[in-house]
């Protein structure tokens, strides 16, 4: 099956019809209706095959349907699912037990969503700013970079760089303190006796997977420690093993006083996040202060300690490095010659800025969709690529090929 435009009546025509009918316009998908998935392959609903380059922005590092996480889903489906937290569950303490010990921290506190991983941080922070480092009530700030992307909250967009995320969305929650990326001095000039936390993504992935200068992070960790503010890493899109390592900190030595996870760490079966500290830090919150009826869940505690048992392997992170080096060949011989300006990243994770004449992202992945390949541009011209830790070399390659014909087609 080719996998030429859909065809007016076509089930993917008609199934977008009815999406567009009764769904909020939040998302412009790529014109694709998925039935099915397997590893790093999709199939739509006329039985066509694509080849997964997003991963789910990330969600899905261990591909789609990953048998060890659909086995240990399917294992606690028939247990338990939900007891809210009014009750202990089995799962629980390994869960939180495992994942401290994975990111070398003493606490866990199981939320859903990213966003709310990141929301989770922003109250600790203050909290911890309030009764630990003794700022004044109400004066706490956190410093934050332009160009962020942590979610879509109220409190969140207030301090995004991003005017469609942030547009008649105010009032704004203040408290905030938005410097450059990557620039040391305007980070250390932006650190006050009131600053509780550095909030950062060590490489950020909506805005174009940019990576920091060399010793940016490792700067911005000196700089905190020596302020006594919290560095609070938002791991997110880039942890768990995407950029070759577990946490993309490790990339310069940076252990930073606070982990959000959140995307892979549901194996891509369901929403899990986390706040991880140490207890001088996460010990601030007294029951009734924070909470989610169904953060850490007995379903999301089964699948995410699968993950985190997969992750101690080291064997995905070994995976993401040495594919991601070949992806980063690839791609870095396609740089100048023609219509790839730049391409940055790090692991099995890449931005690809085209030339803007070549199309816009959107225009260029509509173009890989065509051939088979989804992948999902960021802003701009820039196209992200993500595929799923599991994906082949094989797989990569031919990806990678319908890449090169795009270019070529002009
Ligand atoms: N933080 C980062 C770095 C992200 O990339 C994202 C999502 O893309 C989020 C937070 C928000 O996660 P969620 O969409 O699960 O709320």
């Amino acid at each position: 099956m080719t996998h030429s435009e859909a065809t007016p009546g076509s089930p993917t025509r008609q199934a977008i019809a009815d999406a567009e009918a009764h769904s909020a316009h939040n998302y412009h998908p790529l014109p694709v209706v998925v039935a099915s998935a397997e590893g790093a392959w999709m199939t739509d609903v006329e039985g066509r095959r694509y080849l997964d380059l997003l991963a789910g922005y990330s969600a899905l590092n261990f591909g789609h349907r990953n048998r060890r996480l659909i086995d240990a889903a399917r294992d606690q489906l028939e247990r338990v699912t939900l007891t809210s937290r009014a009750f202990h569950h089995e799962r629980f303490a390994e869960f939180c037990a495992e994942l401290a010990a994975l990111c070398g921290k003493e606490m866990v506190l199981p939320m859903n969503t990213g966003a709310e991983a990141v929301e989770t941080a922003v109250k600790t922070a203050r909290k911890w700013g309030y009764r630990v480092k003794g700022v004044p009530d109400g004066r706490a700030k956190i410093v934050v970079a332009g160009d962020n992307f942590h979610g879509r909250t109220t409190t969140i967009v207030s301090f995004s760089t991003d005017h469609e995320a942030r547009a008649d969305f105010g009032p704004y929650t203040p408290g905030f303190e938005i410097v450059p990326y990557g620039d040391l001095t305007a980070m250390e000039a932006a650190l006050t006796a009131n600053t509780v936390a550095v909030l950062i993504e060590p490489i950020q992935g909506e805005a174009g997977v940019l990576v920091p200068p060399a010793g940016y992070l490792a700067g911005v960790r000196e700089l905190t420690r020596e302020r006594g503010v919290l560095l609070i890493a938002d791991e997110i899109q880039s942890g768990l093993g995407r950029t070759g390592r577990t946490f993309a900190c490790e990339h310069e030595d940076v252990v930073p006083d606070v982990y959000l996870l959140g995307k892979a760490l549901g194996g891509g079966v369901v929403p899990v996040s986390a706040v991880v500290a140490d207890r001088s830090v996460l010990g601030v919150f007294r029951p009734g202060e924070h909470g989610s009826t169904f953060g850490g869940n007995p379903l999301a505690c089964a699948v995410a300690l699968e993950v985190i048992a997969m992750l101690r392997t080291g064997e995905f992170q070994v995976r993401a490095a040495e594919l991601g080096d070949h992806l980063h060949r690839e791609l870095g011989v396609l740089v100048g010659q023609g219509a790839v300006t730049a391409v940055r990243g790090r692991g099995l994770w890449a931005g690809v800025d085209v030339d803007p004449s070549l199309g816009t992202g959107r225009e260029v992945s509509e173009r890989l969709m065509a051939r088979g390949v989804l992948a999902k541009d960021t802003h701009g011209s820039t196209i992200r690529f993500a595929p799923p830790l599991v994906i082949s070399k094989e797989d990569l390659d031919w990806g990678l090929a319908r890449f090169r014909e795009v270019l070529d087609a002009g």
